[in-house]
């Protein structure tokens, strides 16, 4: 099957009860069994519920995978691939990252002896020298969050298995209609499907997904016994967003190829970040390892943080808000919003400064979000 069918059927059958067509919401915490060790299935609703299982199946068919997990959000699945590390582990990382998730690695994960060091937007060859022999993760984001870089997934992941080291790639960003990792080599894939997948901006939740048994049986194990799994209603409604994800992915990168081209040639703009413009660094990886440039637009205003503030209170279609990946176009100020748990040092030399903004392209009418950043730019 191909991708928008998958989306719409994979792991998805009509009730055999009733026959409805939509997956019920199997809202119950328990289940009734039969006979000493004999049910259907289900024992206990954190172990395992039919809403969220056809959830995973249909996560897992898009991305390639064999076997998915749902989460109760993007970093409850973080926390589920960091639990396969023990102390003393080292764990390598691209450094342009989700705000969350450094937070996790240098205040949770730190407290537990797990070290993590970070390569600057580097090629597999930086990778491998900054192994150590403790290394038992290597982490990517890609594109990276808020600057748009490329990661090479393909030549890491030939890097990190020539080591034994697991690779995880977090796909929130391109959606696996743009981007399937496991294809290129990586060992789990990750998503905040709170963002492109759910696509509504009406859940909070996280997935992952992998092609090896043993490490699915792993995943599992820590999904059941650490509890941080989705209720039936957001599973259901995720399932919901799923169905339209090529629809709308095709819709919000044709946006922000036009908002894109918009920013570039405007005079208060002083740099454009995005994947899609031939003059991005990474153009040529971008179009080798996705599909599409995805919908996500960074820009450097000319001014200052005053400017800034002046331009996202005057946004009328574009919300000022956190968060990515919905329906409708939101703009973001990284170092005060999500990215503000780095510390500025940290974050100004990473290109990260106080006249970034961010933006998530929704399906709008193009037209209207020329208009509204023209008008706040103005
Ligand atoms: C939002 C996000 C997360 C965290 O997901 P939540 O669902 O908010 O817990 C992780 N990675 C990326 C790239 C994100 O955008």
């Amino acid at each position: 099957m191909k991708f928008a069918t998958k989306a719409i059927h994979a792991g998805q059958h009509p009730d055999p009860a009733t026959g409805a067509i939509m997956t019920p919401i199997f809202q119950t915490s328990t289940y009734a069994q039969s006979g000493v060790g004999e049910h259907k299935g289900f024992e206990y609703a954190r172990t395992g519920n039919p809403t969220r299982s056809a959830l995973e199946d249909c996560i897992a068919a898009l991305e390639n995978g064999s076997y998915g997990l749902a989460f109760a959000s993007g970093m409850a699945a973080e926390q589920a691939v960091l639990s396969q590390l023990s102390a003393g582990d080292h764990l390598l990382s691209c450094d342009d990252l989700y705000g969350g998730t450094y937070r996790m690695f240098e205040s949770v994960m730190r407290r537990y002896n797990v070290e993590t060091s970070y390569v600057i937007a580097g090629s597999s060859a930086d990778y491998e020298r900054a192994l150590r022999p403790n290394t038992k993760l290597i982490w990517l984001e890609t594109p990276t969050n808020p600057l748009l870089r490329l990661v090479d997934i393909r030549a890491i992941a030939e890097v990190a298995h020539r080591y034994h080291i697991l690779l995880v790639v977090d796909n929130t960003f391109s959606s696996p209609y743009f981007q399937r990792p496991l294809d290129l080599g990586a060992d789990i894939v990750l998503h905040s499907t709170t963002k492109y997948i759910n696509g509504h901006s009406d859940v909070i939740g996280g997935a992952l997904v992998m092609k090896d048994e043993q490490l699915y049986q792993a995943l599992k194990f820590y999904q059941n016994a650490a509890g941080g799994v989705p209720g039936p209603f957001d599973a259901w409604l995720t399932l919901r967003g799923i169905k339209t994800l090529a629809l709308r992915m095709r819709q919000h990168e044709e946006n922000a190829r036009i908002v894109a081209r918009f920013l570039l040639e405007h005079l208060r703009v002083e740099k454009v970040y995005y994947p899609g413009l031939p003059s991005h660094p990474d153009h040529e990886l971008a179009k080798r390892q996705m599909s599409g440039f995805g919908g996500m637009v960074s820009f450097q205003l000319k001014g200052t943080l005053s400017d800034v503030d002046t331009l996202v209170r005057r946004c009328k279609v574009f919300t000022f808000a956190e968060s990515l990946g919905g329906v409708e176009s939101l703009v973001c100020h990284p170092a005060s919003m999500t990215h503000s748990s780095i510390p500025q040092n940290i974050r100004e030399a990473r290109g990260l400064t106080d006249t970034l903004l961010r933006l998530s392209i929704g399906i709008e009418d193009s037209e209207d979000l020329l208009l509204d950043l023209e008008q706040a730019l103005g």
